[in-house]
């Protein structure tokens, strides 16, 4: 049994470019998982109010047979071991995020681990890559595809495909 997941990756420290590939490399050697799309990579000016480096972002569909806590778990540890990843200002610089977006149609409300992404809708950072692999996807709390919700997002914080 496998499910369809959906893994944002951000970087503004370092070579951000270099660091998204490897992050890519890095998830596709997770066991019981292949790597099956990657939208491009986008230049996005910073959001929540920290003073910082714009972000390189990017989204990665990922066919997997690991539970959603083991999927977690192994992106942690790839922000830790692989990319030093120390826990510091909230939503402040960092070389390497990565974030569940969405684990097939799972709902899931734990603190530790909150599926669908919480801010998921709110981010055109990671709906405009989203949709360039997942329009027809649909959130399954707001009933929305991506495209309708990107649709639907304020004209805001500057993404720019590279
Ligand atoms: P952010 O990604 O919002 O910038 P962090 O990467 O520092 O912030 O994550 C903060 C916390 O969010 C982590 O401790 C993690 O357990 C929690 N979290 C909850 N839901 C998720 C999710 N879907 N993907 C990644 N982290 C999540
Ligand atoms: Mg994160």
């Amino acid at each position: 049994m496998t499910t369809l997941a959906y893994i944002a990756l951000g970087s503004n420290v370092g070579n951000r470019e270099q660091n998204l590939l490897r992050a890519v490399g890095e998830v596709g050697k997770l066991p019981h998982s292949r790597v099956t799309a990657i939208s491009g990579f986008y230049d996005t000016e910073p959001v929540g109010g920290v003073i910082q480096e714009s972000f390189l972002n990017a989204v990665l569909q990922l066919e997997t047979a690991l539970s959603p806590h083991d999927l977690h778990r192994e992106l942690q540890r790839i922000e830790v071991e692989i990319f030093q990843r120390v826990k510091d200002v909230l939503w402040g610089p960092r070389s390497m995020d990565l974030d569940l977006l969405l684990y097939g149609d799972l709902i899931l409300g734990e603190e530790t681990l909150t599926v669908p992404h919480p801010r998921l809708h709110l981010r055109r950072f990671v709906l405009a890559p989203l949709d360039e692999i997942a329009p027809e996807f649909i959130h399954p709390l707001l009933g929305s595809s991506v495209r309708s919700l990107l649709c639907a997002l304020p004209l805001a914080e500057r993404v720019t495909r590279i």
